[in-house]
């Protein structure tokens, strides 16, 4: 006969509260909401976004194209430019010819 073994829930699972436990609590409930609502710097673009819409702000265009845009449009430009000369380098040939 063990006295320890008591029917029931054990009491690791007790001790233990759910999100959904401490979310009842007032108080968790504006922290977390503070927490959510704090504007954290974008580590791709640096605009200044709430955390709950961080991850949606980052998948968004308003970051991507932000972030990648100057790189992309440069490197276009430039190639861009090259085909032109190579175009206009072709046509002089293609007159000699
Ligand atoms: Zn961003």
């Amino acid at each position: 006969m063990s006295l320890q073994n008591k029917p029931g829930r054990p009491k690791s699972v007790t001790a233990r509260k759910t999100f959904k436990d401490y979310y009842c609590e007032p108080e968790f409930r504006e922290k977390h909401m503070n927490y959510l609502k704090e504007k954290i710097c974008c580590e791709q673009c640096g605009k200044n976004i709430t955390r709950v819409n961080m991850n949606r702000h980052k998948q968004s265009k308003m970051c991507v194209t932000k972030q990648c845009g100057t790189n992309k449009t440069d490197e276009m430009n430039s190639l861009k430019e090259q085909c032109n000369l190579l175009q206009i380098e072709l046509n002089k040939i293609l007159k000699k010819l």
